[in-house]
């Protein structure tokens, strides 16, 4: 029955280490090529970027677009020198172009390291991605219920703590996603309850 129970975690891509925060940073800030999600994700991202202010509004579906297209706008252009850097208030010793400086809002100017502008909207988009993937995935089989899972560590809000472990139905991403403050993105996962399926 556990060997039955590992194997389906393990088809639901939720087995410890196949957790979406597990995946190396690389990959996680890189856009998911040729998936049928892909809408999903576009609307995600475009979500996330518009909701984290970082960008100015009139660049912001530029940078969703390179994102798609696996560019990385944080390395092309001009690089900043130290005087100009410490002009923008910018740590001297950052490495920073003026093509990122030129679309970021006076907010994502004042991130400490500005490059997250770009990434940390998109991990939040494919965390929020893959955690619909594994609520359909697990919809499939038949789970109705689901615990949620925070990361048990500083980086949870207040929300995810007091919720964690917490028993939801298939309505727990919208509870997720109503309620959690975490920032710059949540890392929490949903666990379905398959135990009832095995009996
Ligand atoms: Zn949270």
């Amino acid at each position: 029955m556990r060997a039955m129970l590992q194997t389906l975690l393990r088809l639901l891509r939720l087995a410890p280490g196949a957790r979406a925060d597990a995946m190396p940073a690389s990959a996680a800030d890189r856009p998911a090529s040729g998936s049928t999600q892909q809408p999903v994700l576009e609307a995600l991202l475009r979500e996330e970027f518009e909701r984290c202010g970082y960008f100015k509004p009139e660049v912001r579906e530029r940078v969703i677009r390179a994102w798609l297209d696996g560019q990385s706008l944080a390395k092309v252009g001009r690089k900043l020198s130290v005087e100009e850097k410490k002009a923008l208030g910018l740590n001297p010793r950052m490495l920073i172009t003026q093509e990122l400086v030129d679309l970021l809002s006076s907010d994502g100017l004042t991130l400490r390291d500005p490059k997250t502008a770009l990434s940390d909207p998109a991990i939040c988009a494919r965390h929020r991605l893959s955690r619909r993937e594994s609520l359909q995935r697990s919809l499939k089989i038949g789970a109705r219920q689901f615990k949620w899972r925070s990361t048990q560590t500083p980086d949870d809000c207040a929300w995810c703590l007091q919720n964690e472990g917490r028993t939801f139905g298939p309505d727990i991403i919208e509870q997720v996603e109503r309620q959690c403050t975490c920032a710059p993105y949540c890392r929490g996962y949903i666990e379905p309850q398959l135990d009832d399926l095995l009996r």
